[in-house]
């Protein structure tokens, strides 16, 4: 917080924390991700391949004007955000997934497990034919 833009906002910025998380590759991973979005709040996101959960939770330092109460110490992180490209002002958030729903995770799980195991298919018999062609090499 901190530029003109913040004069006029109610601190979007300071209402949520997102973290970092592995990209899911397994059904269990998919699985323990549905129930994050059991949770009111919660999302799941992907921005440029990466994988991320966020909280709707408001810092306890905005204060009841939408100001940083810690404005002088307050944390690298908020430091580093830039008002003229955030939520308020228009940033272009362009998400590669968005996932409120559980049935979305659900969705998303599927077709991806389902491509896993076509593409470990199509390998495994990649392999098995080159065999054979090798076998048949020998033989002759
Ligand atoms: S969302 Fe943007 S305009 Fe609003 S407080 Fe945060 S940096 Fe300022
Ligand atoms: S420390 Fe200040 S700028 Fe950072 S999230 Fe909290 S209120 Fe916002």
């Amino acid at each position: 917080m901190g530029s003109i833009h913040c004069e006029h906002c109610t601190g979007h910025c300071c209402k949520y924390l997102a973290l970092p998380l592995d990209e899911p590759e397994t059904a269990r991973d998919f699985d323990d991700m549905r129930w994050y979005l059991m949770h009111e709040g919660v999302v799941i996101f992907v921005e440029e391949g990466e994988w991320y959960i966020q909280f709707a939770t408001t810092c306890k330092n905005l204060t009841p004007a939408s100001m940083c109460g810690v404005y002088e110490t307050r944390p690298k992180i908020c430091r580093e955000y830039k008002a003229g490209d955030c939520d308020y002002s228009g940033g272009s958030y362009a998400y590669d997934h968005l996932f409120t729903h559980v049935e979305q995770i659900e969705a998303y799980a599927r077709e991806t497990l389902a491509e896993e195991r076509k593409r470990k298919r199509n390998s495994r018999n990649g392999k098995a034919k080159r065999s054979a062609v090798g076998v048949r090499r020998q033989a002759g």
